[in-house]
């Protein structure tokens, strides 16, 4: 039976303990609301799990931030002789020792997260979800299912890895999900997709010493501005990680001596190829994880395995919203699923009319070379503004201390895309190089107030930094001068 309007048992239900939903747990609670918290991981089908926190913590941002952190060491390790270190040139990383450094820190992470979660009086409840009617959830525990009511729902439940619909998928071949824990060495890896996934973790296995190619369907980092993309996979390739490109497996066989027999094809030409690896690891994209939660029964509509909402993140049903990962035509993004949780929450019972701006979010591929962006791509500019409305500055330059071990310096790239005429307003700006999102952090809040050309290059730069080289662009891409610099200090 409905329960009684006004007899519930919680003024708010958030279905998801990842980003989004703690954010918007926390900040209810702190907004006198009676709050409970669910969340549940299924374990991924070679039976990896983990705690609270989502994706994030556990699968996501964290793990392979400390993967990439650890690979970007060796590289120092090995730079660190041209600077008059005394370094043994045979070391290598260990990888069990890196895998359970990770994964102690993100326990400690799920510990900290429901002590926090308990002091500030949210219930959590580690349950699957799933909708009775508009007011009522069903919670499966480990101990049987528990009946919740509550006034309104925030679903938050994020997405998971997808797998190819091909023979040998699911058998033999891992995910994101499987990677920061997994139990022995990746060794000779194939990274299936283009993506912010399959990149970054191509970067970091090649860095740690392994053997991974990238496998492309279409194009690098679909989305993204092309240019910067393919200077990406370009500085990738110059490190040694080949590019299978316009090709899509078809079957993942095991051998006898436990490797992996991969067979492909070319989409364009048609011919098929083969090869082995010691692992798969798919990075085709995630989907939203919908079907568990039997939105029908609480009328919610769904599109694509995501939830479409409006601007107030509301749902097509009055008492149910959804924010995070799980929403249709966002950024997919933690810092995101966090602000968005946050202000949905003051706007529920805060008083707040404030809405979530998903406009101009800066991002980052943390790839061995790194790329940062925030604003417009130049093919989009040029998409709104017409090709004879956008200007772009750009320039190649030098990182001070890539001289020394004589690190490549080809790659080290950035532009600005703004406005042509008037106050040239950026609406723009991508960086390809050390510490990209540090780089990039600040000039997203300069952008954010109305970062114009004429105020990037009067602001008196520091140097010798990577980022000053935004304050220094001078030459346009339609004067056709080469960007490529002469000095680095006049
Ligand atoms: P999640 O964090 O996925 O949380 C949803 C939670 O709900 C999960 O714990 C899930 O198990 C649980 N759940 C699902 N269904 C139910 C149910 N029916 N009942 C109860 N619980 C349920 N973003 C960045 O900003 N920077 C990065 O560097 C970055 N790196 C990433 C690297 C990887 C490998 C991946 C996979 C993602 C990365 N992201 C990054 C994206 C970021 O992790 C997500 O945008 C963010 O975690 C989304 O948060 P969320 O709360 O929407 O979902
Ligand atoms: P993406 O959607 O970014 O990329 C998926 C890739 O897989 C694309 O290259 C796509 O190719 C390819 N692909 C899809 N299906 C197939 C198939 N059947 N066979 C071969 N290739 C296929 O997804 P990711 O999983 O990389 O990332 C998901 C999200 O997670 C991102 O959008 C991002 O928001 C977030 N994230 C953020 C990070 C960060 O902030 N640094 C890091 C990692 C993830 P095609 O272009 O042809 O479709």
């Amino acid at each position: 039976m409905a329960p009684v309007e006004g007899t519930y048992d919680y003024d708010l239900v958030v279905i998801g303990g990842g980003s989004a939903g703690l954010a918007c747990a926390k900040e209810a609670v702190q907004n006198g609301a009676r709050v409970a918290c669910l969340d549940y991981v299924k374990p991924t089908p070679i039976g990896t799990k983990w705690g609270v926190g989502g994706t994030c913590v556990n699968v996501g941002c964290i793990p392979k931030k400390l993967m990439h952190q650890a690979s970007l060491l060796g590289e120092a390790v090995h730079e660190a002789a041209a600077y008059g270190w005394n370094v043994d040139d045979k070391i290598k990383p260990d990888w069990s020792k890196l895998v359970s450094s990770v994964q102690n820190h993100i326990k400690s992470v799920n510990w900290v997260t429901r002590v926090d979660l308990r002091d500030k009086k949210v219930e959590y409840i580690n349950g699957l979800g799933s909708f009775v009617d508009r007011h009522t959830m069903v919670a499966k525990l480990k101990s049987g299912d528990r009946t919740i009511t509550a006034q309104t729902f925030v679903i938050a439940v994020g997405g998971r890895p997808r797998y190819p619909d091909i023979p040998g998928a699911v058998e033999y071949g891992i995910t994101s999900d499987d990677l920061f824990s997994l139990d022995h060495e990746p060794g000779k890896t194939l990274v299936v997709g283009a993506g912010y996934i399959g990149l970054e973790c191509a970067g970091f296995l090649k860095g740690l010493g392994y053997e991974p190619t990238v496998m492309v369907r279409s194009i690098v980092l679909r989305g993204f501005d092309q240019q910067m993309a393919e200077l990406v996979a370009s500085s990738m390739d110059e490190r040694g990680i080949p590019f299978l490109r316009k090709t899509v497996p078809l079957s993942v066989t095991k051998q006898d001596n436990g490797k992996l027999l991969v067979k492909y094809k070319n989409t364009e030409t048609g011919e098929e190829g083969e090869d082995t690896y010691d692992t798969v690891l798919w990075a085709v994209g995630r989907k939203g994880l919908v079907e568990d939660l039997n939105l029908s029964n609480a009328g919610v509509t769904t599109f694509k395995d995501k939830i479409q909402v409006d601007t107030k993140e509301a749902t097509n049903v009055a008492n149910i919203f959804a924010v995070g990962d799980i929403i249709y035509g966002k950024p997919e993004l933690t810092p995101v699923a966090v602000l968005a949780g946050r202000l949905l929450a003051r706007r529920l019972y805060g008083g707040s009319n404030q809405r979530m701006d998903y406009s101009d979010v800066a991002t980052t591929v943390f790839t061995p070379l790194e790329y940062a962006c925030v604003g417009l791509s130049e093919e989009d500019a040029v998409k709104q503004h017409g090709a004879d409305g956008v200007e772009v500055f750009h320039g190649y330059y030098k990182p001070t201390e890539f001289f020394i071990p004589q690190k490549s310096v080809r790659y080290c790239y950035l532009k600005a895309v703004a406005e042509r005429t008037g106050d040239q307003r950026v609406y723009g700006l991508h960086y390809l190089g050390p510490v990209a999102g540090e780089v990039i952090q600040g000039f997203a809040a300069a952008l954010k107030s109305g970062l114009t050309i004429n105020t990037l290059i009067n602001t008196v730069g520091i140097h010798p930094t990577t980022a000053e080289e935004f304050t220094r662009l001078s030459i346009t891409k339609r004067s056709g001068l080469d960007p490529t610099p002469a000095s680095c200090c006049s």
